[in-house]
């Protein structure tokens, strides 16, 4: 995968707003025009074309001087871009191509290519087979291959986010979905807290998922509200996938530091995919958290509330996660397994003690792990069973609860787990990431701060 450096800066103060964006190569050489960059992230496999001389072999009465290549989109070759002389190739066919207008049909195109109409309703069969083609829309490209002689050899659909569909027409008719490599780009940027988390972050264009982010990690340490009061600097690293400049999927953080002036906490995600994220406090390494279950939403937060199922006013011992069932659950702390089995209305559980005083509790669960069993050391990440509707409960949720002394405390405003995890987490190459991080962080700001001065010039 190739790795692009986007960095973007949007500095807020008192309602004044400046920006910047830069594109640079990671080796910071000349940058790449983003033409010739969505033409190298997506590379249709050659295909095996005719040549001049097996054509002409092939058809005697083949004139070799009256047929001119019509491709109306070049496809450059890899050994075009880097600049080296290959020999080109050219394909003995007629190619047909445009972009679908307002208001077309697909056959109306295919017959403007010159198609028959049994051979029209052979290629929308074919497409229909991996496009559902009521989802055609202007925009969207169309290319007609025909071999010289008239024969259909290749349709091709252009639809969204570089995604191609191609039908080969041969002794086989082939249909496939080709969709470009995403490109994953690293973006930073600054944001100086006047008021809020939020509002700092909307003001700087920064995805504001991410206040949520922060909250999640920091909120039983640093209160949002009442410790930030205006002049605090957040800077953020974060990954994006993109496929020809749009965003697909979720942005996600790789790398906060949120500075109080007298203390600065630090947040390393890996880019493992286990959402497991080490919490700095000036540098040094105050607790590794790892989420029940990655990327669900939070459904239910601890204290008193109207029982779901019973509609009186109880206390949520926990805080719940919505899941589909079956989502897997990971430890959030390093620890022993304590009790696997049934409790009433938590249903099938798993129980986690981490140290003598704190335990964790997963309650609902659909499924735990055979393998997993009373005294197993668990670290945080590992999967400890799979997101269940057992016990009362109205869907596919994780209950998860932290006990301390046997009393159920707040989950989310916990500092006892980051005791039990800190041992681990020093002899374990954290302190290394965080500098690597850091240095990468500041390393793009610098360039992010030299181009916008470059600008003001
Ligand atoms: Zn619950």
């Amino acid at each position: 995968m190739k790795i692009r450096y986007l960095v973007t800066g949007i500095f807020a103060a008192g309602g004044f707003v400046t920006g910047g964006i830069l594109l640079l190569d990671k080796t910071g050489q000349e940058p790449v025009p983003l033409a010739l960059r969505a033409a190298a992230s997506w590379m249709p496999e050659p295909m095996e074309v005719p040549t001049f001389a097996s054509a002409a072999a092939l058809d005697p009465k083949f004139d070799q001087d009256e047929v001119v290549p019509t491709f109306t989109t070049p496809v450059l070759t890899v050994a075009e871009i880097a600049g080296t002389s290959a020999p080109v190739i050219a394909p003995l066919l007629k190619v047909w191509s445009r972009e679908v207008a307002a208001g077309e049909t697909l056959d109306v195109l295919l017959a403007e290519a010159g198609l028959e109409g049994s051979e029209r309703a052979e290629v929308s069969l074919a497409l229909a087979a991996e496009y559902d083609l009521r989802r055609l829309r202007p925009g969207h490209g169309l290319t007609v291959e025909t071999e010289i002689k008239g024969a259909l050899r290749r349709v091709l659909l252009d639809v969204d986010d570089g995604v191609q569909i191609e039908t080969v027409f041969g002794p086989n008719i082939a249909t496939r979905v080709l969709s470009p490599e995403p490109e994953l780009v690293i973006l930073a940027a600054e944001a100086h807290i006047e008021s809020s988390v939020f509002g700092a972050l909307a003001d700087a264009g920064i995805p504001a998922r991410f206040a949520v982010d922060l909250a999640e990690m920091l909120g039983g340490t640093v209160n949002f509200r009442r410790d930030l009061s205006g002049g605090e600097v957040i800077r953020l690293m974060w990954r994006e996938q993109r496929v020809e400049g749009g965003v697909i999927g979720q942005p996600e953080l790789n790398f906060a530091v949120l500075d109080l002036g007298d203390t600065q906490f630090e947040i390393v995600w890996p880019d493992d995919g286990t959402g497991q994220a080490t919490i700095y406090r000036d540098g040094e390494v105050m607790r590794v958290f790892a989420q029940p279950v990655e990327g669900a939403r939070l459904s239910s937060v601890f204290g008193r509330r109207t029982h779901p199922v019973y509609g009186d006013t109880r206390m949520h011992t926990g805080v719940d996660f919505a899941a589909p069932r079956g989502t897997p659950i990971s430890a959030t702390a390093p620890g022993r397994i304590s009790f696997i089995g049934r409790r009433g209305g938590y249903g099938r559980v798993v129980e986690i003690a981490h140290g003598s005083e704190t335990m964790t509790r997963y309650a609902h669960l659909s499924a735990v792990p055979d393998r997993l069993a009373v005294g197993d050391r668990v670290a945080a990440g590992d999967t400890i069973g799979r997101v269940g509707a057992t016990g009362t409960a109205t869907g596919p949720n994780l209950h998860y609860e932290v006990r301390v002394d046997g009393r159920p405390t707040d989950p989310l405003s916990d500092e006892r787990l980051a005791q039990a995890a800190k041992q681990e987490a020093q002899n374990d190459g954290a302190v290394a990431r965080l500098g690597a991080a850091r240095a990468l962080l500041n390393e793009q700001l610098a360039a992010l701060l030299a181009e916008t001065s470059h600008e003001r010039l």
